[in-house]
């Protein structure tokens, strides 16, 4: 792990939540000057914290999306609230990401920070300083803020704005008090959307149209439903028996709020149905290894993707069966409204996101919140991410000493934080 012998020595420092134009903005009002032009991180969906992370460092996947989830052998619900608040034993550990961190806020400040997010906040960057200023001088040093997510999530931008110019203030005392020796590499997990939120109804919609909801699955129940339900947050997991996915998919898509849902087709396929349409995702991947993906309009464009596609044709970019390398797609649609849609919702769909992936992965419209509704009564949402948007799913990375390019994928980021 320690390379300090053939490049300097780094402190990484993850902010939760904050996005990219964020960052932006704060450099231009002259804030973390030291640092190059931040890229466009894209946060895999949904766009949360332990997928994000498990992606960006390597680690091992998650067990759901959240910390309730479905599993699949069993058909039943675990994880839940004990797990989230009690003590992180290894079982509660969501991936090995958490191994890599050298500091993180101490445990009961994970809820805390959606209460009194400014005092978290605070007393989190003088604890990190305190320690970062006794670690060994001779290895990298990886410490991950959370405070900025609540202070998003319940307060808004002016005060993380207020928040990221005493960061800036610390990381010139460190920067100073290091020299240029250690190389700063600050990134996000994901970014997050700026507007008021209104809950999507989701369970009294599907209540109405038929469906019951159940903590397990029986082989039999064809309208039964489990849907974990827990952050205030713009996707929706939905579990069902084997072939009823559409039936629940065009049963969603009416509902307002929801952006599209998706569902398996095939080992290679998957389906994107949504308000403005039906669509079909295909992968291809050749002997050499490299992957493929074709868009395919079934009616409509759910994606907004047309345009693209027809670009990718006229510059012969596409293959007879219309297929193009994701590299291609990645590059066409990193700053896209649904960054680089295909590869990203493709994979949500897969067991190299989480262990136990959804039936139907529901993503929301940005201004829209699906969760635990006990969670309402203690905060006061005024921003949230998880969806499949842009504002969610563009993170940022930024290194003192490095540029990076102008957009980096999820999965490629880990070379840069840690080779
Ligand atoms: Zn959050």
């Amino acid at each position: 792990m320690n390379s300090s012998q053939t490049r300097p020595r780094r402190l990484l420092l993850c902010l939760d939540g904050v996005p990219y134009d964020l960052m932006i903005q704060a450099r231009e009002r002259g804030l973390f000057d030291k640092f190059h032009a931040p890229s466009r991180l894209l946060s895999p969906f949904p766009t949360m914290t332990n997928i994000a992370l498990s992606a960006m460092l390597g680690a091992s996947v998650p067990l759901g999306y959240e910390t309730i989830y479905f599993d699949r052998k069993a058909r039943a619900l675990r994880g839940g609230v004990g797990k989230y608040v009690g003590r992180r034993t290894p079982d509660k550990v969501p991936s090995t990401y958490m191994d890599q961190l050298d500091y993180q806020e101490p445990l009961p400040f994970e809820f805390l920070v959606y209460i009194a997010p400014e005092t978290i906040w605070r007393a989190d960057m003088r604890r990190f300083h305190e320690r970062f200023q006794t670690a060994p001088r001779d290895r990298d040093y990886f410490a991950f803020l959370k405070g900025t997510d609540g202070l998003l999530h319940i307060r808004g931008a002016e005060r993380l704005n207020v928040a990221l110019a005493s960061l800036d203030g610390l990381l010139r005392r460190i920067q100073a008090w290091c020299g240029s020796e250690t190389e700063m590499v600050m990134f996000s997990d994901h970014g997050m959307s700026l507007q008021p939120n209104m809950r999507v109804n989701l369970q009294e919609h599907l209540r109405r149209c038929g469906f019951q909801f159940a903590k397990s699955l029986s082989e039999v129940g064809d309208r039964q439903v489990v849907l974990p339900t827990f952050g205030l947050i713009g996707f929706a997991a939905l579990y069902c028996a084997r072939g009823g996915e559409s039936q629940l998919a065009e049963a969603l898509v009416p509902l307002e709020g929801i952006d599209f849902a998706l569902y398996h087709q095939d080992a290679s396929a998957i389906n994107v149905k949504g308000a403005r349409g039906s669509a079909r995702i295909h992968r291809l991947e050749h002997d050499d290894g490299s992957v493929h993906y074709r868009y395919e309009m079934l009616s409509g464009d759910p994606l907004q993707l047309a345009a693209v596609l027809s670009d990718l044709r006229r510059k012969e970019l596409l293959t007879t069966s219309g297929y193009a390398p994701a590299a291609i797609w990645s590059e066409r649609t990193a700053a896209h409204i649904y960054p680089d849609a295909l590869a990203n919702l493709y994979t949500s769909m897969m067991t190299t996101r989480v262990c136990h992936p959804a039936d139907v992965l529901v993503s929301l419209l940005d201004g829209y919140y699906y969760g635990w509704s006990a969670f309402e009564y203690v905060v006061n949402l005024v921003a949230t991410h998880g969806n499949a948007m842009r504002a969610s799913s563009s993170a940022f990375l930024m290194s003192t000493h490095r540029e990076f390019p102008a957009y980096v994928l999820a999965d490629n980021a880990h070379a840069l934080l840690r080779g």
